[in-house]
């Protein structure tokens, strides 16, 4: 399997490039932030719970993000591989995916980390804000988001990093080009690591 950990703050263009990596290899694409909105479009328990949180620009529970988690990557673990987008979003969250993962056999292969400054994520995220109406996309949420993507979150990458999985990228430039640098990435990753 190829398992990619797509990795970004928020507005780093994870989604899009997650679409054309599933394109391109197949893989089936687990969005926790996906996840969490049709939870809150189908009003359960879990998205009205949820909603709050994210209006706040925080992070819902490990355990809530976890089990939803499971529950995919059992229903696909005959398929290709995954690609993982918002998760995971805390190391806890990454020593649970590892768990996952080896009850299968499988383990994270790299995790891509796309770089972009924190000007240019506001400016996108305002300009979604305005195109897609999301109620998190508004400033003050934003600015709570980034910072809790700092706080929390950038410690997953030292944990990958000791693995020597973590690959940063650069977020700057066309939708096409930073795809080009991801697939580079990806490439080469593969051939170094399985040798034929
Ligand atoms: P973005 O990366 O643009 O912030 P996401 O769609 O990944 O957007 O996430 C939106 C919100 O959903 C987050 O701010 C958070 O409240 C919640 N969320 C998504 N994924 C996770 C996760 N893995 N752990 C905890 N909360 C999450």
């Amino acid at each position: 399997m190829l398992n990619i950990v797509l990795f970004g703050p928020p507005g780093s263009g994870k989604g899009t490039q997650a679409e054309k990596l599933i394109e391109k290899y197949k893989l089936v694409h687990i969005s926790t932030g996906d996840l969490l909105r049709s939870e809150v479009a189908e009003q359960t328990s879990l998205g009205m719970a949820a909603k709050k949180i994210m209006d706040a620009g925080e992070l819902v529970s490990d355990e809530i993000v976890i089990g939803m988690i499971k529950k995919k990557v059992e229903e696909h673990k005959e398929g290709p591989g995954f690609i993982f987008d918002g998760f995971p979003r805390t190391v806890e969250q990454a020593r649970e995916l590892r768990k996952v993962l080896t009850d299968y056999d499988e383990r994270v292969t790299m995790l891509i980390s796309l770089q972009v400054p924190r000007e240019e994520l506001l400016a996108r995220l305002l300009k979604r804000g305005k195109e897609m109406g999301r109620s998190d996309d508004n400033e003050q949420t934003i600015n709570n988001r980034i910072d809790v993507y700092e706080r929390q979150t950038v410690p997953v990458t030292y944990y990958y990093e000791k693995m020597h999985k973590h690959i940063p990228v650069n977020g700057l430039g066309t939708v096409e080009e930073i795809f080009k640098r991801i697939v580079k990435e990806i490439e080469g990753f593969e051939k170094f690591h399985q040798p034929s």
